[in-house]
This record gives C-alpha cells, sequence and structure tokens, in this order.
C-alpha cells in the first residue's frame, strides 16, 4: 500500500469560505493549546492523545464556538499534535511549534465521513460535514481508497487534498539505470544524453517577485499597501511552486516509467564543489546574473524532485540511489581523471587526460551514474592538480534517501 495525494483548486461560495475561516481557526487553536498544555505538563502526566481528546470534549461542552466546528477536525489536529511530538522523541524534526494565522491554515476529515461527486466533465463536488458540498475543478481522476481529505489555504486560495491508499503490485524493476545531474543551466541532465530545462516562464515571474518584493520593502510597516504587497509576491511564489512541481513531477514520471534505478549525488555536499564549476569559464555579467536568477529558482526544487522520483520509482518497483557529489563536475566519464580544467566552459567538457570530448552535465550524469557501481570508483580519482575542495566523505554508495526528513535527501 501506498499513500497518495490527489490536490485540487476548490471553488466555495462566499459563505462556505467563511466556513473554511472558521474551521482553520478553531483547529488552530486547539492545536496550540493542546501543544500547550503538553508543553508544560506532558512530561509528568503523560498527555497522549486520548487525554488531550477528552480534554476537547470539556472544552466543547464549554464554549459554543469550539462546539460549532465539526468534531473530527479538532480530533484531527490533535492526532496532529501527536504525530508531530512522536517524530520529535524520534529524533527525525525539532520540537512542535505553534501553528501560526495565514500559514498555517487548513483542516482534515477521515475519509469515511466525506463523499466526492462528479458535477461534469469539468467540475466535481466535495461534501464536507456542517459545510456541504464544494465545487472543485476537477484535474485528474482519483484512485485507491480515500483515507482523509485536507483543506488547505495558500496564496492563490483555498485547495481540497485528498490521501489515497494505492494497492500495487510492483512490477519486476527494470534493471536499466540511469544517472540523473541536477544542475543550474540544464535542470536535469540524463546520463543517457537526454537534457531537460525548466519551463522559461518561471524565470519571468522570478523577475517579476523580485520587483514585488522592492516594493514590499518600499511600504510602511503594518499598512494596507504593504499587506497587499505581500499578497502579490505570496502569490507569485505559489505560481512559481505550481509550475516546479509540474515539471517535477512530469519529468519524475517519465523517468520512473523507463528506468529501474536512477543515480542522483548528494546535493548536501554539492555546496564545496559549486564554486569549480564556474570558475573554469569567464561569464559576463548577464551570465552571472542570470545564473544567479536560475539558483534561487531551482533551490527548493532539487530536493523535492529527489522525493518526488523516490515516490515513483517506488510505486513501479524501482530504487533512487544516492551516492556522493565530490567532483562529479570534474571527473572524465570515459577516463576518470579529475581536473577542473576539463571543465571548458559551462556546457562544455574536454578531458585533459584523454580527450573526451561532450557536454559537460551529461558527462557529471555518466559519472553519477557510475558511481553507482561501487568497483567502478577505482577508475576515479586520478588528481592532475591538487585538490582543496574536501568534504571529508569517502567516495562510498551511500543508501536511498531517508523519507522523513521533510523532503531533504
Ligand atoms: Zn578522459
Amino acid at each position: 500500500m501506498i499513500a497518495r495525494g490527489f490536490r485540487y483548486k476548490l471553488e466555495p461560495l462566499p459563505e462556505q469560505e467563511a466556513l473554511f475561516r472558521q474551521f482553520a481557526g478553531v483547529c488552530r487553536l486547539v492545536y496550540n493549546l493542546a501543544l500547550e498544555q503538553k508543553a508544560t505538563w506532558g512530561r509528568k502526566h503523560r498527555l497522549g492523545y486520548v487525554a488531550q481528546a477528552a480534554d476537547l470534549t470539556r472544552l466543547r461542552a464549554e464554549f459554543d464556538w469550539v462546539r460549532a466546528v465539526y468534531v473530527s477536525c479538532q480530533q484531527q489536529a490533535l492526532r496532529d499534535l501527536d504525530r508531530a511530538f512522536g517524530n520529535f522523541f524520534a529524533g527525525r524534526t525539532a520540537f512542535p511549534r505553534p501553528r501560526k494565522r495565514g500559514v498555517d491554515d487548513s483542516f482534515r476529515f477521515p475519509g469515511r465521513e466525506v463523499a466526492v461527486k462528479s458535477l461534469n466533465g469539468k467540475w466535481s463536488a466535495v461534501r464536507l460535514p456542517k459545510i456541504g458540498w464544494v465545487k472543485f475543478r476537477d484535474t485528474r481522476p482519483m484512485r485507491g481508497d480515500l483515507k482523509n481529505v485536507t483543506v488547505r489555504l495558500d496564496a492563490s486560495g483555498w485547495y481540497v487534498a485528498f490521501t489515497r491508499e494505492i494497492a500495487h503490485e510492483a512490477p519486476a524493476p527494470s534493471l536499466e539505470v540511469v544517472g540523473i545531474d541536477r544542475g543550474v543551466a540544464t535542470t536535469l541532465a540524463l546520463s543517457t544524453g537526454d537534457m531537460l530545462t525548466l519551463p522559461a516562464s518561471l524565470e519571468r515571474i522570478e523577475v517579476l517577485k523580485r520587483k514585488a518584493q522592492r516594493i514590499v520593502a518600499r511600504r510602511k510597516r503594518g499598512s494596507n499597501r504593504r499587506r497587499r504587497a505581500q499578497a502579490r509576491v505570496a502569490r507569485l511564489q505559489a505560481r512559481q511552486a505550481r509550475i516546479r512541481r509540474d515539471f517535477h513531477h512530469r519529468a519524475a514520471l517519465d523517468i520512473a516509467r523507463r528506468y529501474g534505478v536512477a543515480v542522483l549525488e548528494d546535493l548536501n555536499t554539492r555546496g564545496m564543489t559549486a564554486s569549480a564549476r564556474g570558475t573554469v569559464t569567464e561569464p559576463g555579467r548577464n551570465v552571472r546574473q542570470k545564473a544567479g536568477l536560475n539558483r534561487a529558482i531551482l533551490a527548493a526544487g532539487w530536493h523535492l524532485f529527489a522525493t518526488i522520483l523516490t515516490d515513483k520509482m517506488e510505486e513501479r518497483g524501482g530504487q533512487v540511489v544516492i551516492v556522493p557529489a565530490r567532483f562529479t563536475s570534474q571527473t572524465c566519464a570515459a577516463c576518470g581523471v579529475v581536473d577542473a580544467r576539463s571543465r571548458e566552459s559551462q556546457a562544455r567538457f574536454i578531458c585533459i587526460g584523454c580527450g573526451h570530448t561532450d557536454h559537460a552535465d551529461v558527462n557529471a550524469a555518466i559519472t553519477i551514474e557510475r558511481r553507482w557501481n561501487t568497483p567502478l570508483l577505482d577508475v576515479e580519482g586520478v588528481h592532475q592538480q591538487p585538490c582543496e575542495a574536501s568534504t571529508g566523505r569517502d567516495l562510498t554508495v551511500s543508501e536511498n534517501p531517508r523519507r522523513s526528513r521533510r523532503g531533504r535527501c
């Protein structure tokens, strides 16, 4: 069984939107109260979900406006908190923080209390307890058993996300291996020579966003005009996130369908080698600026891609492998010589040792692919220059990325 999310844009009526805000507000309050209670008394009294749910019943009896909001949503908030503490005690996350208005506007229903119907080709509706039927733009078919339903506010409006469990037979993984280099000029370069680049519209939005950010800086703190300017930045950011997510989903699906093993480099060590990628070239000012722009666009997306790809590979019986990133951009894929001078420009790789020529990102992708096969590492590491960049890590093959660290790989 695998859990999958299906997310759609909601089209609530004004009175439904008012209920959404009320639900989100009360659930946030319940969460924050329970968090405070747990932080103060939890250690002494071993407060778990059951004890806090009993307190919730008392709270509901006492206050009408708490009772006005559907009880399951409030219980789900307590479950969230319980999970947050579980993650904290297991050392996976930091101590749970209070939820904030405008950031954590969401509430959740158990799947069995919710119904869905199709209205026509474009629209469907979801029945939420105490709220009623709410229309949503039906952009993709759903499958699997409904587990729960979350309603959430982001900068561009209200969304509904259905979490479903999909039973699947993992197919015999094809043994085709592909190495993937995540870069700035080419977003994804595959060891097969394929190159995928983020849509150009992202860059246009980035320029608009920076302009909008400068406007925010000029507005007086606490003013309405500042709030409006901030909302514009948030909307542009949300649009970028949607475009990026769409690109990653498409690219990952394509890769998961074609290959059994996808090899990525460990990006936590990438910062150390990043300078070598740039210094060989003599980029003009615009090139640098553009690279900076792209880097900013990508920064949030690289880890997300690893998570999405892992999901899609696992669903098809495949596997994602993370290998060390050291010198992937300077290593010749043909003979293994490591030399910064081989990187002739941002795009071109010409080996100092053997003269092998390739697109620099594809060369890196092939090197990444080879690192999955440990014995071949013997080939690498013939340094022509003393190298300063050392990550302190050995060139050993690491495990699959851990899923629990919020998309970090
Ligand atoms: Zn070579």
